[in-house]
């Protein structure tokens, strides 16, 4: 198409004919304004608030509670787990039972509080019944909503804790011990893989805890090198 006065027209009866197939299904206003910055806090209360009552797959009918997700929501560190156990199914946050207690010690032991510096949240939002894997079914409902928490945040730095974790995110079979010890690149910024914290509670010997140590500290690493050069999430205007 060589004349551009064509090529507006094109886009134009484009437009025209998405307005009509709006009028059609009863849209009846339509935003003109677009906030290039949104409140990331506004962003994930939404998508909390579309999880609830979630039936869009089996573990909705084992669950208690969907456990979204929680901390700052303008962490520059997101750490994603694998799925609510027992004691986040009844209080409905992420780590909140034994492995949340180490895991809340291993973040300190790299200088990151929970609650300050963290956002964190699990790959599937509703607990597997006695805690098995969750099924690839389970896995893909729940994907949409944790790439919007993950697009929300923006995080520089993931940490993914386990197999099960990692092995969704980067699309791999390969296991943690193969995995863990290096970063890759994920979305925004970079993913650091490391044991679970349950595993470290069935495994308490030296060899994987130093190897987790080593993984916290590649952690920390990556967002002293990564958030000295970004820009945070604006704060809103007062
Ligand atoms: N294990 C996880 O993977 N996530 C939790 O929230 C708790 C235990």
């Amino acid at each position: 198409m060589s004349d551009p006065r064509e090529a507006v027209a094109d886009v134009l009866r484009g437009l025209a004919e998405t307005l009509r197939h709006h009028r059609d299904l009863g849209v009846s206003e339509i935003a003109l304004t677009h906030d290039p910055f949104p409140d990331p806090a506004d962003a994930l209360r939404a998508q909390e608030q579309a999880l609830q009552g979630c039936p869009r797959c089996k573990l909705s009918r084992s669950r208690s509670t969907v456990v979204f997700g929680s901390g700052n929501p303008r962490a520059r560190l997101m750490v994603n787990g694998e799925g609510p156990g027992e004691e986040e199914d009844k209080q409905g946050k992420p780590f909140v039972g034994r492995a949340g207690q180490l895991l809340t010690r291993m973040l300190a032991s790299v200088g990151f509080d929970r609650e300050r510096d963290c956002y964190i949240a699990n790959v599937v939002k509703c607990r597997p019944e006695r805690n098995r894997n969750p099924e690839p079914d389970e896995v893909a409902a729940c994907n949409p909503f944790l790439m919007a928490q993950i697009d929300t945040i923006q995080p520089p730095v993931i940490l993914a804790l386990g197999n099960f974790a990692v092995q969704t995110l980067l699309g791999t079979k390969e296991g943690i011990s193969k995995l863990r010890g290096r970063t890759y690149m994920y979305r925004t910024g970079v993913l650091v893989p490391t044991f679970h914290p349950a595993f470290l509670l069935r495994n308490p010997g030296q060899e994987f805890k130093r190897m987790a140590w080593d993984d916290l500290k590649l952690a920390r690493r990556e967002y002293e090198r990564l958030t000295s050069t970004t820009t945070p999430h604006p704060d809103p205007l007062p």
